[in-house]
């Protein structure tokens, strides 16, 4: 086993990592930014050090104050959580060059994964069912218009770098194309480098289903079911369950072999998620995540595995702890995020935590990394916490969610709580029947968002 392992992040997914870490008896050590010396990652692990000032440009992604605190204190592997540098294939290959073993996928990997054309490409050829839309790129508009016409409006123009939600617009006639077309490009290019863009179906009811697949890097891959992230505002997740509502086993069973064995047949390493997006039972891939999810909680919860202790295994060549027949779903588990932020606008909202109290009990995790009297700070994403609930089924899930949001106090600041506990109320909440327009719908009418 490693005996040290650098978590090249900060917040609650650095303690995720830390504690996995401490369970298999490997020393870990923190980086921070001089903004983040009171964090509790900080706090938590064995060693800490500092990599530069408060923007994370210059700290948490900058690639060479990472690899100087690997040698500094000798950590063998690093962790990249999610965000920051844990899809960056030029980081990874500069740790492949430097025998510092990444704790995630290969650099090719990665590069493929990251441009969703090629990866589409790619999981079209591995037998994926992919959107309807554009072989490959869109050079230019009459070429977007010529595919607006083939494929039917609406369409999604999306930049092949995009991420986050951003480089995404939709042309809902062919009079929107030149805008979209035009809009794309320009934040692909502003905000990833890559004014490339490609050319989908807008799917009008869809539901936004992702299967988490895992591989040993030598041709053997599992599936650990899928989670439903359909609740999203401004295409991110807002609140995610698994299983679905709206999958069963056998249907599970089926995207699950699908997705395993493209997975397999790549010799893919650690965790994944493939995304879906649902609709009248058929599947359509978006993209592929070659990374831990924010959501990885809820498919840990139903399966009672430890993620983060499997990818460090395999990391290190060791064979993965289970098969996919050791793999059965118990129950069901939800997860809300947590964030600083102030309803109805979600404007950021850090800050000083004037008191902070962790919903405890039955089938309760918080993950989160606050405590009393910490100030967050205003350079980084407002995630705080993540509260996940696990019940032997839906309603149980559901009761025991509304019980814990009763319970937790985080005073000082403004949170996204008020919006979980007017979530359920919601009669389509508590049946599972939304897609990924009812939350940006609902806050439209509730919250006078638009
Ligand atoms: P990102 O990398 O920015 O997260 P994704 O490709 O994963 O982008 O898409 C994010 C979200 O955008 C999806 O969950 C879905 O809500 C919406 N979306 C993406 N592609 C389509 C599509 N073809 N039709 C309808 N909605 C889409």
């Amino acid at each position: 086993m490693f005996d040290k392992i650098l978590i090249a992040n900060r917040g609650e997914i650095a303690l995720r990592v830390i504690r996995a870490c401490r369970e298999m008896g490997i020393r870990s050590v923190a980086v921070h930014s001089t903004a983040d010396s009171d964090a509790m990652h900080v706090r938590m692990a064995d060693e800490a050090i500092c990599i530069g000032p408060p923007s994370a440009t210059d700290s948490y992604l900058s690639v060479p104050a990472i690899i100087s605190a690997c040698e500094i204190t000798g950590a063998q592997a690093i962790h990249p959580g999610y965000g920051f540098l844990s899809e960056n294939a030029a980081f990874v290959q500069i740790l492949e060059d430097h025998d510092i073993t990444f704790i995630g996928p290969t650099s090719e990997h990665i590069r493929i994964m990251g441009d969703k054309i090629t990866a589409k490409d790619t999981m079209k050829a591995l037998g994926v069912p992919c959107v309807p839309g554009s072989d490959g790129g869109v050079d230019s508009l009459e070429e977007a218009l010529r595919i607006g016409k083939e494929v039917g409006y609406p369409v999604i123009v999306k930049a092949t770098a995009g991420g986050g939600g951003k480089g995404m617009k939709v042309a809902q006639t062919a009079d929107d194309m030149k805008s979209a077309y035009q809009t794309a490009r320009a934040e692909g290019k502003s905000n990833f480098g890559n004014p490339d863009v490609y050319i989908e179906k807008y799917l009008t009811t869809p539901r936004h289903i992702e299967i988490q697949v895992f591989g040993d890097g030598k041709g053997k891959a599992v599936h650990l079911g899928e989670r439903d992230c359909s609740l999203q505002r401004r295409h991110q997740k807002v609140l995610e369950e698994a299983p679905g509502p709206a999958i069963d086993a056998e249907t599970r069973a089926r995207i699950g072999k699908i997705c395993a064995d493209a997975v397999a047949n790549i010799n893919y390493i650690g965790a994944g998620t493939i995304e879906f997006l649902y609709e009248n039972g058929d599947f359509y891939f978006i993209e592929m995540n070659t990374r831990l999810q924010v959501e990885h909680p809820v498919t840990e919860a139903i399966f009672g595995v430890d993620l983060v202790r499997e990818q460090i295994r395999v990391a290190e060549g060791y064979p993965m702890s289970f098969t996919q027949d050791d793999l059965e779903v118990n129950g069901h588990a939800i997860e809300v995020r947590i964030n600083a932020e102030r309803l109805p606008n979600f404007a950021p909202s850090p800050g000083r935590i004037t008191q902070y109290h962790a919903p405890g009990g039955l089938g309760v995790r918080m993950d989160s990394a606050l405590y009393d009297g910490y100030s967050i700070p205003p350079f980084y994403d407002s995630l705080i916490g993540k509260l996940i609930v696990h019940g032997r089924d839906r309603p149980e899930a559901l009761a025991r969610l509304s019980r814990a949001l009763g319970e937790l106090i985080v005073d000082g600041i403004h949170t996204t709580v008020p919006l979980f506990d007017a979530l359920l109320a919601e009669p389509d909440i508590q049946s599972g029947n939304y897609t990924i327009h009812w939350l940006e719908h609902w806050l439209e009418t509730h919250l006078g968002e638009g």
